[in-house]
């Protein structure tokens, strides 16, 4: 992990106690709370997985592919793009704890996930320009009252574009399956970066269309989008404040041990928590 890596890492937890909440926060208070209070209380590093760094590479590699696109006007090489993956993979790679698939198993996954990219309509999409700057891990924060308090939501959104006078915003994934299109409508994190663009933008929900690129495992690419309506943005703000509340309240009980999530393979404080 690198220098800066490690020291967003230590703030993350800072920025529970300074009332900055992210999407990964509430996120992992509803996977389970012992772990969002291990992480983000206590402020404890999680094992890193090979499958968290796979997937961080990719995102890296994605990051910089779509800079040039915004720089250049045309994306990176394939063989340029594979290499950013691997470079940052294997700088990642001694900080693995808990390998899944073996190193070349990855390495060459990547190299196949990347051409496939290449070929499809997606990798030609080019992040928008918001306030000046290029909408690619698009930065965001917006206040949100709980009780008598002021929150704040922040994150970053992998990719934002412009293509006619509507939003269109996507997550990168690096999954097993394509995420399904109930999966991509019901998402609180899509929820979340839509009213984020509509604060920001000052634009309609019905401009906004939010959607998962999924880098399947197997190789394929698969694109799923949707439009979020009031009560579904509604319902995103109600799940949020409800896990401020508990978190605030000092609530953290452990998850249900038969979650599959609750492992030594998917839980990365197991040996510290369930597995000591
Ligand atoms: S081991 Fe299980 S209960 Fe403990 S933090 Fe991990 S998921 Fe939660």
């Amino acid at each position: 992990m690198t220098k800066k890596k490690e020291n967003d890492y230590k703030s993350r937890a800072g920025d529970i106690r300074e009332r900055k909440w992210t999407y990964s926060a509430v996120s992992a208070y509803l996977r389970c709370p012992k772990y969002f209070e291990l992480t983000y209380i206590d402020g404890v590093r999680a094992s890193l997985s090979s499958d968290l760094v796979e997937g961080i590479s990719h995102h890296h590699a994605l990051d910089e592919d779509n800079i040039t696109k915004y720089k250049k006007g045309k994306p990176t090489t394939a063989k340029k793009h594979y290499e950013c993956f691997a470079d940052n993979f294997s700088t990642e790679k001694k900080n693995i704890k808990v390998w899944g698939d073996k190193e070349n198993t990855i390495i060459n996954r990547g190299k196949l996930i990347i051409n496939s990219y290449k070929v499809n309509d997606i990798s030609n999409v080019v992040p928008a320009k918001i306030n000046n700057k290029p909408a690619n891990e698009y930065f965001f924060k917006f206040p949100i009252e709980v009780g008598r308090e002021t929150y704040f939501i922040q994150g970053f959104i992998d990719l934002v574009s412009l293509p006619k006078k509507s939003f269109n915003l996507y997550d990168y994934k690096v999954t097993k399956a394509a995420k399904s299109q109930t999966f991509v409508n019901g998402s609180l994190q899509l929820s979340i970066y839509t009213i984020a663009i509509m604060k920001n933008t000052l634009t309609k929900a019905s401009n906004v269309n939010a959607g998962i690129i999924s880098m399947v495992k197997n190789s394929m690419i698969d694109v799923k989008t949707g439009h979020r309506n009031m009560k579904q943005l509604a319902w995103s703000m109600g799940v949020v404040k409800e896990v401020i509340k508990a978190a605030e309240k000092g609530i953290f009980p452990m998850c249900n041990p038969e979650n599959y999530l609750c492992s030594d393979k998917y839980c990365g404080h197991w040996k510290r928590c369930r597995g000591k």
